[in-house]
């Protein structure tokens, strides 16, 4: 298996011979490519793609060949600020860590561990997650922790847990190579993980694989897709209903399989039974032929294997898209072999490090946070009284933001993200922002940074070490290249400090954190996860890099790590396993351990039926166009990083809106006017480009670009509500309306 080294990527910019290759990895995108930092002279110069990784096989995209110059950008912050009458000044570092920690204790004393909140990333290291886990659980004792991953792949966590009972994406990308059937739904495949596509496009020009794109536009991967379905936005959950009528229809399913691996077949089929083709062309605007043509390459094929990314993540019925995903594969029996299986994707590098180590949400390890033996377990392994533990489920980025408003939360401690860009409703959550005493560690004076009052700038990748998880479970290390500008620390070592400085201790009185470099928290964190699904007990920092990053679990069993999931249909549903006992599906009502119980999973995934209900915002006449946001090829976030590489940054310098060619005609819109695109949230002001991309009557804007002087922040525009499970905001829907901006009015 595996696919073959045609060319390897690099780029570097180099006077003289380079002085060395280190071993690393992409810390852009989720696929997890494996790569060489070039150093001359103690400088990042360049990457090169490792030929030998089994991810990339040597090649790179446009965002990772890039991603080393922000490492020598001349805007690196090199000294911390510290706010004074309204300006941001320079400060020591024993000044910004007296501050941080007065302010801390100030507040914990007054409020308890509910006056703070701390809200990081999917763009660190396993080593600094863990770290934050520990520090947050153990030595604050809080729950409102949260990570820039709710707004990208909670959801695919959750439909995880909620059909298979714990995280964890049962494919892996050697599927890719062997399959029949890649179904891609709500991705644009070639923007996103840009080697993974060429990955696919190499699969269906030696294998004859088909391609199936299901996606609201015609980009690229649409266009060149073996069939592509155009749903309306916020449809997923009537088209997989639909392809599941049919597989049940013509009998594309594996009963006996249901039988013995799967409970709640019976809601599942009733659920479905009304979605005929007719029905859901009516909801979705897809022709009959092509949904029956979906279904029946799925339904036919020996292996099916589906991908699915932020469009079906970000919509108010996100996890139950992703759990109906789950349930087509698992009715058709199509899960834990070569080629098959339901692919739920991370987006951000080291989002599946986070999950893993109980970054946002649960305790390390996968381990439930309503199960008092896994409370247990864990503060054994920290040796701390259990008593101290937050119990349940931990507050959400949406809901912090709440609490600031209301004044319970009075210190929001912002890592390495860049929520004043990100955030839905962003206006709003400036203001919000605004209330607490905001504490930001970046690099750069990004857009939060510019409001915080205590900024710590921080080492990059390259400058650093630690460990990833890509989208695959694939872990790998990334060896320090070299010693960071202006001697900054890394996340890990700033998290340290702070828990020396605060004075946190185990039950023996003992430093909380014994460890001192990352690899020796990566030792702690094999032991706690020993036993659990992300099981990385075997795995050692050298054998990463002797093997090129190893998939979990590995364990004595997998002393290399195991290539897929579920492979004997047996599943992590026992209730003393599972990560959740679940939720509702439509209201989000967490269940009880008792009624999970009484679901007598026990080993057997789980189906759930689910009716498709319109999105809370539908096109009015007042704001008569579907909104769409999403990225492009060049950019990554909020541009952070690639907005500081220069042909990244030239390629695609400013935010814009795509409008359908008889939209643009009926508004007198040309390309490039600049146009005024409104919600019930606000304006903002963009160049129109005119292309048949979108379909008449919806927009499409890339969600990049808002820095705080420019109004071209899509999310200026979006809801501010979110799915009710999973808690991802729900970025892809909304009503919005366009107007021509006349040249005497002004900007
Ligand atoms: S596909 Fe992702 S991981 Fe690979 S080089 Fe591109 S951005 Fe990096």
């Amino acid at each position: 298996m595996g696919w073959d080294t045609t060319r390897v990527d690099m780029n570097i910019y180099s006077q003289g011979k380079i002085d060395r290759l280190v071993y690393s990895t992409c810390n852009i995108c989720s696929n997890g490519c494996g790569c060489f930092i070039a150093v001359k002279d103690d400088k990042i110069v360049g990457i090169m793609g490792n030929e030998d990784y089994p991810v990339n096989k040597g090649r790179l995209g446009p965002k990772g060949e890039n991603q080393w110059w922000a490492n020598n950008s001349i805007d690196r912050l090199a000294t911390p600020l510290i706010r004074h009458n309204g300006k941001l000044l320079s400060a020591t570092w024993e000044d910004a860590y007296s501050l941080l920690v007065e302010k801390t204790k100030g507040i914990y004393k007054r409020k308890g561990p509910g006056g703070l909140a701390f809200y990081h990333t999917g763009q660190a290291y396993l080593e600094e997650y863990y770290t934050i886990s520990k520090i947050t659980r153990a030595g604050l004792r809080m729950h409102h922790v949260d990570a820039n991953t709710r707004l990208c792949t909670a959801t695919a966590e959750w439909s995880l847990i909620e059909s298979f009972g714990t995280d964890g994406p049962p494919a892996c990308q050697e599927d890719v190579d062997v399959t029949d059937v890649i179904v891609f739904i709500g991705r644009n495949s070639n923007e996103t993980n840009t080697v993974l596509w060429e990955r696919v496009l190499e699969a269906r020009k030696k294998n004859g694989t088909k391609i199936i794109e299901i996606d609201p536009r015609n980009d690229v991967s649409s266009k060149q897709a073996d069939l592509s379905l155009q749903p309306r936005s916020g449809t997923n959950v009537a088209v997989l209903n639909g392809v599941i009528h049919l597989l049940i229809r013509n009998k594309w399913i594996d009963k006996q399989y249901i039988e013995n691996h799967t409970i709640g077949y019976g809601q599942l089929e009733k659920t479905v039974a009304r979605y005929t083709p007719e029905f859901v062309e009516q909801i979705t605007n897809i022709p009959q032929n092509k949904l029956n043509q979906c279904a029946e390459w799925i339904g036919t094929s020996k292996k099916t294997l589906t991908v699915l990314l932020q469009g079906v993540y970000q919509s108010m019925d996100s996890t139950a898209a992703g759990t109906l995903v789950n349930s087509m594969h698992l009715i058709m029996g199509k899960i834990g072999k070569p080629g098959s299986g339901p692919f739920q994707h991370a987006g951000q590098p080291s989002a599946m490090s986070n999950r893993e180590v109980g970054g946002a949400g649960f305790y390390p390890g996968y381990r439930n946070n309503s199960n008092p033996k896994h409370i247990e377990e864990i503060a054994g392994l920290w040796n701390v009284d259990p008593s101290i533990l937050p119990v349940g489920p931990q507050t959400y980025i949406m809901e912090i933001m709440q609490l600031i408003e209301q004044g319970e939360i009075e210190l929001l401690w912002v890592m390495f993200t860049n929520p004043a860009v990100s955030l839905p409703n962003r206006n709003k959550m400036i203001e919000i922002m605004n209330k607490a005493f905001l504490v930001v560690q970046d690099p750069f004076l990004s857009e939060t940074a510019e409001l915080a009052d205590l900024v710590l700038p921080t080492a990059l990748w390259g400058e650093k070490e630690g460990t990833m998880t890509n989208l695959e479970r694939r872990v790998n290390v990334l060896r320090k290249a070299v010693h960071p500008p202006y001697n900054l620390p890394s996340d890990f070592e700033i998290l340290l400090e702070f828990s020396n400085r605060m004075g946190f201790k185990d039950r023996d009185g003992n430093p909380l954190i014994t460890y001192s470099t990352p690899e020796e928290a990566f030792n702690e964190w094999r032991k706690v996860s020993k036993g659990r699904p992300c099981d990385m007990s075997e795995m050692t920092y050298d054998k990463m890099e002797r093997l090129g990053g190893i998939k979990w679990p590995c364990n004595e069993q997998y002393p290399n790590g195991k290539e897929r999931l579920y492979t004997d249909g047996r599943f992590h549903t026992f209730t003393d396993e599972v990560e959740s006992y679940g939720r509702d599906l439509l209201t989000g009502r967490a269940r009880t351990r008792e009624e999970f119980t009484a679901l007598q999973a026990n080993g057997r995934g789980i189906l759930y039926g689910f009716d498709w209900a319109p999105p809370l915002e539908m096109p009015s006449d007042e704001y008569p166009y579907e909104l769409n946001t999403g990225r492009l090829v060049y950019h990554w976030h909020t541009r952070t990083k690639t907005g500081r590489a220069p042909i990244l940054h030239m390629a695609s310098p400013e935010g814009y809106v795509e409008i359908n060619p008889e939209d643009a005609k009926n508004l007198e819109i040309q390309m490039g006017n600049m146009v005024r695109v409104s919600t019930k949230r606000g304006s903002i002001q963009v160049p129109a480009r005119i292309t048949d991309v979108v379909k008449q009557g919806s927009i499409f804007i890339p969600f990049h670009y808002g820095t705080l002087t420019e109004n071209q922040a899509a999310n200026v525009l979006t809801l501010e509500t979110w799915d009710l499970v999973s808690k991802q905001p729900q970025y892809k829907n909304g009503a919005c309306r366009i107007e021509k901006i006349m040249i005497n009015e002004g900007p």
